[in-house]
This record gives C-alpha cells, sequence and structure tokens, in this order.
C-alpha cells in the first residue's frame, strides 16, 4: 500500500487552482472530427485515459496522442489517471486501426504512447513495432514520437519498439529519484535512466518529461537535470502535476510559470538540448516542435 503524504490546513490554503490553470474547452468543429475518429475506430488516447488538460486545445488543433495495448496498466502510478489492473488480450489490428487514424487525420507530427504491460514478455514490442511501421507506410512524411513505457530491463524488447523509423523517442522519469517509491512505485529511476542512455546508443532523439508539485525540492530537481543531462538527452518536458482524484497523490504545490521559466534555465544550463516547461506543459504538449532539436 503507497503510503501518500497528508496534507496540512496551510498547504490546504496554499492548494487553490490558481488562474494560470485556466484550459480550453474541448469544443469546435476540429475537437468533433477527432471525437468521432477515436470513437469509429475503438481507438484510446491518453488524452482522455490521463485526464489531460490540454485536449481542448490539441484535438481542437486536430491532433491526439493515441495510447496502445490497451487502456488497462499492469502498474500503479499515484498520480496516473489509466486502470490499472490486469490487461485484457491486446489487438493486433490495432496498430493497423491506428495508422488509418493518424492517415485520416492528416497531422504532421504523431505522437504515440502505451500502458505498461509488465505480464508481456515482450513488453508489447511486437505491436509498438507494427504500430510505427504501418503508420510510416501510409504516412511517409508523417514524423513519429514514442513514449515508451519502462521495459524493466528487457533491452531486446526495448530495441524492437525503437527499430520501427521513428524519429523521437521519450521515455518519462515522471518524477525526482526520492520520490519514486511513493509516485511510481513499480519503477526504477536508475532503469529508467538506463533506458534513456540505451535510447540515446541507439541514435534516437531521446525525451523525457517529469511533473512538478509532488513535494520536491529545487535540489533534487537540479539532480534529475544532472543525470538527464549525463545520459545526453535531448529534450526534456516539465509540467503541473494535476490530481485526477482525490484517490490518487495530493498536489503539494502549484509552480508558479516564473520558476518553471527559471528550471527551464537550468536545464539548458545543464546541457539538455531543448526544455519544455510551463503548468500545462505535457509529455506530447507542442511535441512537434521537438522533432527537429
Ligand atoms: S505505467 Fe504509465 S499508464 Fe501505467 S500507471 Fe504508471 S503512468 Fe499510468
Amino acid at each position: 500500500m503507497i503510503e501518500l503524504p497528508v496534507v496540512s490546513k496551510e498547504t490546504e490554503e496554499r492548494k487553490r487552482k490558481p488562474n494560470w490553470l485556466r484550459v480550453k474547452l474541448p469544443i469546435g468543429p476540429e475537437y468533433a472530427k477527432v471525437r468521432k475518429l477515436v470513437d469509429e475506430n475503438k481507438l484510446h488516447t491518453i488524452c482522455e485515459s490521463g485526464n489531460c488538460p490540454n485536449m481542448g486545445e490539441c484535438w481542437g488543433a486536430g491532433t491526439a496522442t493515441f495510447m496502445i495495448l490497451g487502456n488497462v496498466c499492469t502498474r500503479s502510478c499515484s498520480f496516473c489517471a489509466v486502470a490499472t489492473g490486469r490487461p485484457p488480450e491486446y489487438d493486433q489490428e490495432e496498430p493497423k486501426r491506428v495508422a488509418e487514424a493518424i492517415k485520416t487525420m492528416g497531422v504532421k507530427h504523431a505522437v504515440i504512447t502505451s500502458v505498461n504491460r509488465d505480464e508481456l514478455k515482450d513488453r508489447g514490442a511486437e505491436i509498438w513495432y507494427q504500430t510505427v511501421v504501418q503508420t510510416k507506410a501510409l504516412s511517409p512524411t508523417t514524423t513519429i514520437e514514442t513514449l515508451i513505457p519502462d521495459v524493466k530491463g528487457n533491452w531486446e524488447a526495448l530495441e524492437r519498439m525503437i527499430e520501427g523509423g521513428q524519429e523521437v523517442v521519450s521515455h518519462n522519469m515522471e518524477t525526482v529519484q526520492d520520490l519514486y517509491r511513493r509516485v511510481r512505485p513499480q519503477a526504477k529511476y536508475d532503469r529508467s535512466l538506463e533506458e534513456l542512455h540505451r535510447i540515446k546508443e541507439f541514435g534516437k532523439r531521446s525525451k523525457s518529461g517529469a511533473m512538478l508539485g509532488l513535494g520536491e525540492t529545487d535540489e533534487q530537481i537540479f539532480k534529475l537535470m544532472d543525470d538527464l543531462a549525463e545520459v545526453k538527452l535531448d529534450i526534456l518536458t516539465l509540467g503541473q502535476y494535476l490530481q485526477p482524484t482525490k484517490m490518487h497523490h495530493e498536489v503539494i504545490d502549484y509552480v508558479h510559470p516564473d520558476k518553471f521559466e527559471f528550471f527551464k534555465e537550468e536545464g539548458l544550463k545543464r546541457g539538455i538540448k531543448y526544455v519544455e516547461s510551463g503548468p500545462l506543459v505535457r509529455s506530447s504538449y507542442h511535441a512537434e516542435r521537438h522533432v527537429h532539436v
């Protein structure tokens, strides 16, 4: 049982949602088109499963982040809204449906992610490979970013996941090392760093993301940036953690936009080529900007 922090009255006060977290409502013709496409093709998106605040803006711009290998995860990260449990059989036809949807959307840049399938020997690597290859076949000019899970040290599976021709491969650290037990209990900090190192070794543009507001200190964030610079990370995203439900990890702090700007400078100073940092930033937010870093 993950022990989540008990929040004091004083923090309650500090926790009123500030106005810089106001978001665009998911409405409009483009939004409706994406909605229809996702429903008709029985597709999953992290936009919905993850309660992403930018759904209105992204779908309104005709783009979405598809989630493959189903919408049930074998893990229970305390910040994540995705359902946890024993996933059903995965669908061999899913790569084709995702590739067709991306073709229909006609997006310049497509982002694909997945739940963790720790119960699968190949961690879902073959479905990943097929999804990228079939998307490239139908949309040769569309660049692809794959936000891949923790392969639990199965480096053969990692290679299969990233050899399909995608331009950017991201794997999120999510938080600082000292909060792993409470925020990402089934993951290991050093193992995720190793995964990013191998992505880079494989010649891919590497990307990672973390949330702020879970109780981390500035020093802990600097250490995370130093460790990511060490594995020659290209792109870092930093965004505000938002609590999906009362059952999930509390928001300890709403970090001011100026502080995000400060961390952006600190990341660039440490040699990370591109830092996207702001309260509403998420891994795939404005991801099309990260392709040619
Ligand atoms: S592994 Fe990913 S999808 Fe699964 S609970 Fe953690 S963050 Fe959510």
